[in-house]
Formats: C-alpha cells, structure tokens, sequence
C-alpha cells in the first residue's frame, strides 16, 4: 500500500503538513503532497489519516 493523497479531496487546509512535517507537505499547487521517501510508518501519518478533516489521506 501507498500512502497517498486524494487531491480532489484536500482542500489545502495544512494540518497534516502541521501534524507530520516528515512525511506531508503543501505543494506550489495549494494542496497536501507526500514527501518522496517519507517514512509511512511514522506514528505521526496515522495521526494525520485520523484528523485529515476530508479523509483525503488514505494508504
Ligand atoms: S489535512 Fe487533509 S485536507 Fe488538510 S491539507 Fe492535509 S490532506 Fe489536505
């Protein structure tokens, strides 16, 4: 499985770039992008799966 997220979901809000620095953040577009060779199993990224306010964030 791929951590990816959905960008017709995101609306850029920023919190999982907040949340997990290490492995989300927001692009030049406006919205959520994963950090290549981020770390998926940081405990951070299921945080910022829980929280995402549109379940844009999924794996
Ligand atoms: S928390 Fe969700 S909606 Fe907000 S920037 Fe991240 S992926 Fe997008």
């Amino acid at each position: 499985m791929a951590l990816k997220v959905d960008r017709d979901l995101c609306t850029g809000c920023g919190l999982c770039a907040q949340l997990c620095p290490e492995a989300f953040e927001i692009g030049d577009d406006g919205y959520s992008h994963v950090i290549p060779g981020a770390d998926e199993s940081l405990p951070c990224v299921d945080e910022a799966i829980d929280q995402c306010p549109v379940g844009a964030i999924s794996r």
